[in-house]
């Protein structure tokens, strides 16, 4: 129901974490994160408020790195618990992934996945995606061409945003019928349901089009459709009350 993703220089947990809570009038039942630090990837979610994320994140806490991703819940598929929050992971655990949404054909993939030798861990529409985008990635090595082979085969309607710990400093987002904007700082981009998410940074901002990837990295953003094709980055300013 609300998603926050960051690239920069800052905490990318911080970053995150307020811009959830600017997200909170939007409703919820559940709160995840994901963080790329070291080589690797570190995720922490949990069912009911934000303040239940930040005392495992007090008690657990996640190391600290420039690149990362958050979500707010609004269960569609699987009871609002721990293991159906998002982000969702793949099983070595090096991609992670949020939704807002509805996959419509998961139970086909899921059923594929399955033969494939993948474990689903969660009984959401959305961890689906992040078993394919590891499975294409493998043969990529490019999070936003994954994504674009992904969101081909997907129905529904959906806005994704995932990383991978082996392209620690991007973050791809698609958008099919949700929205998904981008925010264009210096040194740092954001993506957000909303821009309420990122008002605080910048007040440069792009609107995904329909059916689009974005890959967002530190000194800018490149836009394409799903089938590859670049499509023109249009930004505009946010002209909006940030204290409303
Ligand atoms: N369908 C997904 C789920 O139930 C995403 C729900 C949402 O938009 O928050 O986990």
């Amino acid at each position: 129901c609300g998603i926050v993703g960051y690239v920069g220089s800052q905490s990318a947990l911080e970053v995150v974490m307020a811009g959830l809570k600017r997200l909170e009038y939007r409703g919820y039942d559940s709160a995840g994160v994901a963080v790329l630090a070291d080589g690797g990837l570190a995720a922490a979610k949990k069912a009911g408020k934000l303040v239940n994320l930040e005392k495992e994140l007090g008690a657990r806490p996640l190391p600290t790195g420039p690149t990362g991703i958050g979500h707010t819940r609004w269960a569609t598929h699987g009871g609002p618990t721990d293991a159906n929050a998002h982000p969702h992971l793949d099983n070595a655990g090096r991609v992670a992934v949020v939704h807002n949404g509805i996959i419509e054909n998961f139970a086909v993939l899921r059923a594929e996945l399955a033969e494939r030798g993948h474990e689903l861990s969660s009984e959401t529409d959305t961890e689906v995606v992040a078993h394919l985008l590891a499975e294409e990635f493998s043969g990529t090595a490019d999070l936003a061409e994954a994504m674009r082979l992904v969101c081909r085969r997907l129905e529904g309607a959906f806005t994704l945003v995932a990383v991978h710990a082996d392209e620690p400093d991007v973050v791809v987002g698609a958008r099919r019928n949700s929205p998904l904007v981008v925010g264009i700082g210096e040194g740092e981009a954001f993506l957000a349901s909303d821009v309420a998410a990122f008002i605080a940074h910048t007040r440069s901002a792009v609107e995904l089009g329909q059916d689009q990837v974005v890959e967002l990295r530190r000194d800018g953003v490149t836009v394409t459709g799903f089938d590859g094709r670049p499509a023109e980055v249009r930004s505009y300013h946010v002209d909006w009350d940030a204290s409303a």
